[in-house]
């Protein structure tokens, strides 16, 4: 049940309700995990009404607003394939055209390919009050302990990148049990992400270049053992799945160039 029930018309008053009543009050974006898993709620601060839902291009980089839906994030113009393939892949469309990306980012787990091409991307995340960018590879691991602020506001990242992820499920409809995505950047920067198993995804590798990428993926989920596969699997598989994005990643640069 919910208690209490505020729609703001600005961040701002948003801001202001979830930091007083002494931090009681939860945002809501499209409500589809709270009112799965919530059975109890002092209140909440619908944040529809708030502005945020905008997305915006400047140069080479694009910022999302928070309460931005998936499936409207998907109809942006010169949105990397990989991410509406990414967020196609996790839910259908109608909990795309309710989901937010602030409420995806705040519950969602390893198993998701949008959170793990996220990630790979380095996207930075603005909190307020007091404007504070984090970036997603910082934030994730104390995702449930600490927070940045009370509401996530923006989310931001680099449209140049190429970006390629792979996964594998039991079957074509099921969640992934191992995710590998890879950003490389025109330098030659590449950032590694591997979800499919855990409470969040996490970085495999951030170097200059793709050299050892194998190896740091079979290291970073050697133990990585569940219901859904052994750590044995994933340790060999990861390796093969992320050669298997930099051949796509080079293929790309050679119809570039
Ligand atoms: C059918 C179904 C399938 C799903 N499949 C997957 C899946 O494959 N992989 C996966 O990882 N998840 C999956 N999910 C869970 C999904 O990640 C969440 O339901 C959804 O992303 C929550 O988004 P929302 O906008 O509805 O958030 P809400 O339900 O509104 O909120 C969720 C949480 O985020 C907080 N929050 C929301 N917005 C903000 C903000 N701007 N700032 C700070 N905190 C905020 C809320 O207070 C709450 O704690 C699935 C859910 C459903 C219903």
């Amino acid at each position: 049940m919910i208690g209490e029930y505020y729609r703001p018309d600005s961040v701002e008053k948003a801001v202001e309700l979830l930091s007083a009543k002494g931090g009681n009050l939860r945002p809501l974006g499209g409500g589809t995990h709270l009112s799965r898993f919530q059975t109890d709620l002092q209140g909440v601060v619908d944040l529809q009404s708030t502005g945020l839902e905008k997305i915006k291009v400047a140069g080479q980089q694009i910022m999302v607003g928070a309460t931005t839906c998936l499936d409207a994030l998907m109809e942006t113009p010169n949105l990397d394939a990989e991410i509406t393939r990414a967020i196609r892949l996790d839910v259908s469309k109608n909990i795309r055209n309710m989901a937010t990306l602030g409420g995806w980012l705040v519950t969602s787990d390893a198993r998701s390919a949008f959170s793990t091409v996220l990630l790979a991307l380095d996207v930075t995340l603005t909190w307020e009050p007091n404007h504070v960018q984090v970036r997603m590879g910082d934030w994730l691991p104390i995702r449930e302990m600490e927070s940045p602020g009370v509401l996530l506001t923006e989310v931001e990242w680099d449209l140049r990148p190429n970006l390629v992820f792979e996964y594998v499920a039991r079957s074509p409809k099921d969640r992934p049990t191992l995710i590998v995505a890879v950003t490389q950047w025109g330098s030659g920067r590449t950032r590694v992400a591997l979800g499919g198993f855990g409470p969040a995804p996490i970085i495999a590798l951030d170097g200059p270049e793709g050299t050892g990428a194998d190896v740091a993926c079979r290291d970073a989920y050697f133990e990585a053992e569940d219901a859904w596969a052994s750590a044995a699997y994933r340790r060999e598989v990861a390796p093969k799945l992320v050669v298997r994005c930099l051949e796509r990643i080079d293929a790309m640069k050679g119809s570039e160039a």
